[in-house]
């Protein structure tokens, strides 16, 4: 992984990626750096925050129940509800 710096597509200003921000990222499977530097982000929290919240429902993975995000779900990733996830932690201990 070369993520090291990004430019943030606010400000433009160019950041370096800290490794606990890299480890979040790949754990999420992102491989794309963030689009905004640390200032930016926490100001456009309350636009994130803001998303209509039937674009935060998604059907589980698992058992096609529909739970609600605090986050809009990433198309490539599976949604867990609640309870699947729990079991996913549950039994996937070697990932
Ligand atoms: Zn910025
Ligand atoms: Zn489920």
């Amino acid at each position: 992984m070369s993520l090291e710096y990004y430019t943030c597509r606010n400000c433009g200003c160019e950041n370096k990626l800290i490794d606990a921000h890299r480890n979040f990222l790949e754990e999420h499977g992102c491989s794309q750096p963030p689009f905004y530097c640390s200032i930016c982000f926490s100001q456009r929290l309350g636009e994130i925050w803001e998303i209509p919240s039937e674009k935060r429902i998604a059907a589980c993975s698992i058992c096609g129940v529909e739970t609600r995000l605090p986050f809009v779900p990433c198309l490539s990733r599976p949604v867990y509800c609640p309870q699947c996830f729990k079991i996913q932690n549950a039994t996937n201990d070697e990932l």
